[in-house]
């Protein structure tokens, strides 16, 4: 039997992986196919900067040979060899641009590849491109992209969450079954949540961050993206592991996740609602379907009990501290003379302070510059011990409430996030508004915990429409798996009509021969 391109795209990486290695598909048929769905929707969806459509195929076609060739080299490859994968524009790759999302870095190549990409290139995953993203990563609706927003593929109406919306959206977009992006507040997992896909933020040090354009280095980790959890943890399994080159990484052997993925036994398994992260601002339709979620975990032998994070109150206004200090630390070397565009000061004297002044207002967005100014001023002699090291304080907090946590639960549970996707343009000229989708991924970031996203149905609106609400497991660090073998094992139970969330997204318009410029070798 056959399999239609529009199938192709439909299927789960592991399927997908499956069929290759079956013979009944080629790398290069699978690949065409998703470049062939780029060309036809991201005209409208916006989720990719660039598409390296020549460089994929080779890579496809390498892995075509080694197959039909059999023998030894056949049986090397990667489980995933041949499965295509999506890259946020944040992450390094070399031969191909990456501009952050910014002006700052337009044109830009990377002289070499992050580790992640690195790993990636080695399993042969042929990379489709770059995705679209919140500038340097900062935003929650990838409405602050110096390329113009991400579209949510559930409703294009809306936003597809952020920072990393481009990555969820291709991968909600049947555009690319994997996709890399990094969460420094919930960058990963809130796309995750209003896209309807999976997403995860590994334990702060278990994937290396080399190579992954620094935002707030205590903070940032890059992790999977795809549409099931089996799929992230089976691409979580290949980037993981120690990196010399990253001198947080630790020294740790990658479990096997994807065995915690399938692992649907909930018996005996301690799952901790925090009492903190549900009620007051989160929406009716949202902690409906948490609610049906718990359900399902109790009928199914998990144990429910309440846990008490009091400090979690103050995660976002410490995250909002910490972060922009990082940040406006980490981004004084775009100033066009080390680092970045080069702008020249329209008149008066061409000196190095007017150049760099010149070039900073003109590259970066309003947003990269309110987070540079907020964290300059929390970082200055005279504020530093009233707002850094008050947040560093409540930073140790949050730590110390995760710990009480984790002796009363095996998993903690939330909603990922407080809404469903919002119309574009909503929060744009309210950065409170916007920062306040954030409230139930920060803490994980401050703590260096692993956590999940993963579907838990839609919200209805008034006018019937659907739109996904995600549901987020936490583990104590080093424990990832666990968040794999409860998401696994949620996403399991919310199947009933043995149908994906994602199979009930509405068809999309395909825009065949309007796909946005950006759909062009070489241009982003
Ligand atoms: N939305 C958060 C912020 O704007 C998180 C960003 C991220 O995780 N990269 O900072």
């Amino acid at each position: 039997m056959t399999t239609t391109p529009a199938e192709l795209v439909r299927l789960t990486a592991a399927q997908m992986a499956a069929k290759l290695r079956a013979g009944e598909i080629t790398a290069v048929e699978l690949t065409q196919a998703h470049l062939d769905r780029i060309a036809a929707v991201d005209g409208t969806i916006n989720a990719f900067l660039h598409v390296s459509a020549e460089e994929a195929l080779e890579t496809a076609a390498e892995v075509d040979k080694i197959r039909a060739a059999g023998g030894t080299g056949a049986q090397a490859l990667h489980p995933l060899a041949g499965v295509p994968i999506a890259v946020k524009d944040l992450i390094v790759t070399k031969g191909q641009p990456t501009t952050a999302g910014s002006k700052m870095l337009q044109g830009w190549m990377s002289p070499y590849d992050a580790t992640v990409v690195e790993k990636i290139r080695a399993a042969k995953l042929p990379i489709l491109g770059k995705t679209n993203l919140d500038e340097f990563a900062m935003g929650s609706s990838t409405e602050h992209s110096a390329y113009g927003p991400t579209r949510n593929p559930w409703d294009t109406g809306r936003i597809p969450g952020g920072s990393g919306g481009g990555s969820a959206a291709a991968v909600a977009a049947f555009e690319a079954p994997l996709a890399l992006g990094t969460d420094t507040g919930g960058s990963i997992r809130q796309p995750g949540a209003v896209t309807g896909t999976v997403g995860t933020k590994p334990t702060y040090g278990s994937v290396s961050r080399y190579g992954a354009i620094a935002m707030a280095s205590s903070l940032d980790q890059i992790g999977p993206v795809a549409r099931t959890v089996e799929d992230a943890a089976l691409l979580h399994e290949l980037i993981g592991g120690h990196d010399p080159k990253d001198s947080t990484s630790l020294p740790e052997e990658v479990p096997a996740f994807s065995e915690h993925a399938r692992n649907h036994q909930l018996t005996g398994l301690r799952i901790g609602i925090i009492k903190q992260l549900q009620g007051e601002g989160y929406q009716a339709g949202v902690l409906a379907r948490f609610q049906e979620a718990l359900e399902a975990l109790r009928s199914a032998g998990a144990e429910i009990v309440e846990v008490d994070c009091p400090s979690f109150d103050y995660a976002l206004g410490a995250y909002y501290l910490i972060m922009p200090s990082e940040a406006s630390s980490n981004l004084a070397r775009y100033d066009g003379v080390r680092y970045g565009t080069r702008v020249l000061p329209e008149e008066g004297p061409l000196t190095i302070e007017r150049v760099m002044g010149a070039t900073r207002a003109a590259g970066f967005g309003e947003e990269v510059k309110r987070r540079i100014i907020l964290g300059t001023y929390a970082l200055s002699a005279g504020y530093y011990d009233a707002y850094y090291g008050s947040a560093q304080k409540i930073r140790t907090l949050i730590q110390r409430d995760f710990e009480a946590a984790f002796e009363q639960a095996d998993v903690l549970i939330s909603p990922t996030a407080p809404t469903v996707a919002f119309p574009l343009g909503a929060k744009l000229d309210d950065p409170l508004a916007m920062y306040l989708n954030d409230i139930a991924t920060i803490p994980a970031n401050l703590a260096g915990v692993p956590g999940i996203s993963v579907p838990g149905g839609l919200s209805y609106d008034e006018n019937e429409q659907g739109l996904p609400v995600g549901i987020q497991f936490l583990a104590p660090a080093r424990e990832d798996a666990r968040v794999y073998h409860a998401a696994g094992a949620l996403e399991k139970l919310l199947q009933t009509d043995a149908e994906p969330l994602w199979a009930q997204i509405p068809e999309l318009a395909e825009t065949a021969g309007a796909a946005s410029s950006s759909v062009v070798e070489g241009a982003n």
